[in-house]
């Protein structure tokens, strides 16, 4: 299941962990059956579903016969990995059904039934199969290029194969596991405590405000009220919250310290050393091991933000400008600079506009996509019961995508609906394309496809408005897009490196150091020195506020994401030759190669500076544009 993990538009208010806005419920008995999902496609009743879910345990029943055997011929290898495919390729089909069916309205007692049975069943199946990587593993490796050499059905698998291949220096004896397994039931202590502490227990502020309004600042009000239009209010607002962390800097620094030492002790335990390039026990080759990618993609990132922060600063200038103000705050970073455009959309207006958007894609890109929304594909309006928020999920193998909206009529609900069709139509692709084993894309490049029609429908917005103040309206969100999701995440990202870097050397981690670390890198970002934007000390506890540092290097792919895909679709959209041909060629990918060498088959490659050069270009040109109207609309208002 793909949730919708980052939008320009949403980061924002997902970093946050804001709860999706509460959304005005529809009847579904009265709602068209068109914009309605269609489940039958994937199980014609729940009494088929039960039916396949019985055969699938009953097959299960012959892995076991596989075990031990794996390294007597490639015959017997391609047997077995021909059935745990098959029965993990059935298990996404039955997990569709049973959570998107429980999804569709959560009171429903069967339904909830059969989602949470899929539980034990998965558990059960993973168990079933939990032998098969290491045993793969055992095997020498000229015996496995020998076994992938001569039976073409291991073909398929080879992906597969090699994946484990690579991980084999970080995986350990059994009795070295069985102690990391052991030690893994302690490991995540200072992240719940971090938790409980940050989202519970912590006495929080109250602040009366100048509409006399009094609020308790936990999270969720802090997220709320800093955008408050009052900028005296907004920065009392921000005062209160992070000076309350700060007062608790000692704790939360313990615990980040903690957190840190965890991430050191399973680098060295898995031996990531970066190939002697890094300090010994390196936590970033350790954390980017896993999915693949190369330290490098993560230093350029950061050194591309630093030799970009003039744009950061051009927008910080911008920004003051929009809000009419003598000097700009830290606690100014929140508040609307555009107004709301009021435009209401129809479901039927959102479909249309998202296929016009994306025609520069090709016409079988628009027809798939079309046969997908006359095909039941999307189901469209919120209910009472039913899930929040949105997401696609493309785990069906052998059907086809499904898109989950709570659709209201704003703009950004046509933004969605563009954004989860982008993560549709790569699950369509792959899926057709790939073999089951290597259908299903991996997590750094999920949001390329999604944040890449975002910029298409964006492009045909501006294209077909001469309205002065929608076509601002979509440049602010565009521009603050990239200062959220590029700037802000790079900036934590570069935190997250330098703390990992300190305990690496030995050395531990205060509040004072982490509020110390801290301030050195948003001083530089907005500009302080420099008189750009002036930050009040309280703000450098802000560190204590991101859950995400307890994610271990997570937020960085926030910031990838959203620069290949404004560098691709403006490849796209300028024309440049073959830049169609590579990006619909990514989107067959699926999982069959590196994640960044799958982004190189599109057009970008994260380890230059091509990419962030042309996101910047993107950004300096939306802003020129919002200065031109702004000065525009200054004479105007003067004649
Ligand atoms: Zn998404």
């Amino acid at each position: 299941m793909r949730e919708r993990i980052a939008t320009a538009l949403l980061a924002a208010a997902l970093l946050a962990g804001l709860a999706p806005a509460r959304t005005a419920a529809e009847d579904p008995a009265k709602v068209p059956e068109r914009y309605q999902w269609n489940l039958a496609d994937v199980y014609p009743s729940d009494a088929a579903w039960q039916k396949a879910k019985d055969a699938l345990a009953e097959r299960a029943k012959e892995l076991p016969k596989f075990k031990g055997t794996l390294g007597t011929s490639a015959r017997r290898l391609k047997d077995c990995l021909d059935l745990a495919f098959e029965l993990r390729r059935e298990d996404a089909r039955l997990s569709t059904y049973a959570s998107q069916k429980s999804d569709l309205d959560v009171r429903n007692a069967s339904a909830l039934a059969m989602r949470q049975s899929m539980t034990p069943f998965e558990a059960d199946l993973a168990a079933k199969m939990a032998w098969i990587n290491p045993e793969i593993l055992a095997l020498p490796e000229a015996k496995l290029a020998a076994f992938l050499k001569e039976e073409p059905g291991l073909v398929p698998y080879k992906p597969v194969i090699e994946d484990i291949v690579r991980l084999r220096k970080h995986t350990l004896g059994a009795e070295g596991e069985r102690v990391l397994a052991d030690a893994s039931l302690v490991m995540d202590t200072p992240d719940s405590v971090y938790s409980v502490f940050a989202d519970a227990d912590i006495p929080r502020a109250t602040l009366t405000l100048s509409t006399g309004e009094t609020v308790r600042l936990d999270a969720a009000a802090y997220t709320q009220y800093r955008a408050v239009p009052d900028r005296w209010d907004r920065e009392r607002v921000f005062d209160a919250f992070f000076g309350n962390l700060n007062a608790y800097r000692g704790t939360f620094g313990a615990l980040l310290n903690a957190e840190v030492k965890k991430d050191l002790f399973r680098a060295k335990a898995r031996k990531y050393d970066n190939g002697g390039k890094d300090a010994v026990g390196s936590c970033l080759a350790s954390a980017l091991g896993g999915p693949n990618i190369p330290p490098e993609v993560y230093h350029n990132l950061i050194r591309n933000v630093h030799k970009n922060l003039p744009y950061l600063h051009k927008y910080l200038r911008l920004r003051q400008r929009m809000m009419d103000l003598p000097e700009l705050r830290y606690s100014d970073l929140y508040a609307s600079i555009v107004k709301e455009v009021d435009q209401k959309y129809t479901v039927d207006q959102a479909m249309d506009l998202t296929l016009k958007a994306v025609a520069p894609l090709g016409r079988d890109y628009v027809e798939v996509l079309s046969k997908g929304f006359q095909s039941r594909w999307v189901d469209f309006y919120p209910y009472e019961g039913k899930h929040s928020g949105a997401y696609s999920n493309g785990a069906a193998y052998d059907v086809h995508p499904f898109m989950l909206l709570n659709f209201n009529g704003t703009f950004e609900d046509v933004s969605t609906l563009a954004h989860e069709a982008g993560h549709t139509m790569h699950s369509y692709y792959s899926n057709k394309s790939q073999p089951f084993a290597t259908s299903d894309y991996t997590i750094f490049v999920a949001e390329v496809a999604s944040t890449f029609n975002e910029n298409l429908l964006m492009d045909y917005m501006l294209k077909h408005t001469d309205d002065d103040a929608v076509k601002l309206f979509l440049l602010g969100n565009y521009v603050d897009g990239i200062r959220q999701t590029l700037f802000r995440q790079t900036q934590f990202a570069e935190f997250e490196l330098k703390i990992h870097e300190r305990v690496e050397k030995g050395e531990a981690l205060t509040g004072d150091e982490l509020n110390k670390i801290y301030k050195g890198i948003i001083d530089e970002y907005y500009g302080a020195g420099q008189g750009l934007t002036a930050i009040a000390p309280a703000c450098y506890a802000e560190w204590a506020y991101i859950p995400h540092f307890y994610y271990n290097y997570y937020v960085y792919s926030y910031a990838t994401s959203l620069t290949a895909s404004t560098a691709l679709s403006q490849m796209v959209l300028q024309g440049k030759p073959g830049a169609v041909e590579a990006y619909r060629k990514f989107l067959s990918l699926g999982s069959s190669m590196p994640p960044i060498e799958e982004l190189k088959v599109a057009g970008v490659d994260l380890t230059t500076d091509a990419p962030f050069d042309i996101t910047m270009r993107a950004m300096d040109k939306a802003m020129d544009d919002m200065q031109a109207i702004l000065d525009r609309m200054e004479k105007n208002r003067k004649k």
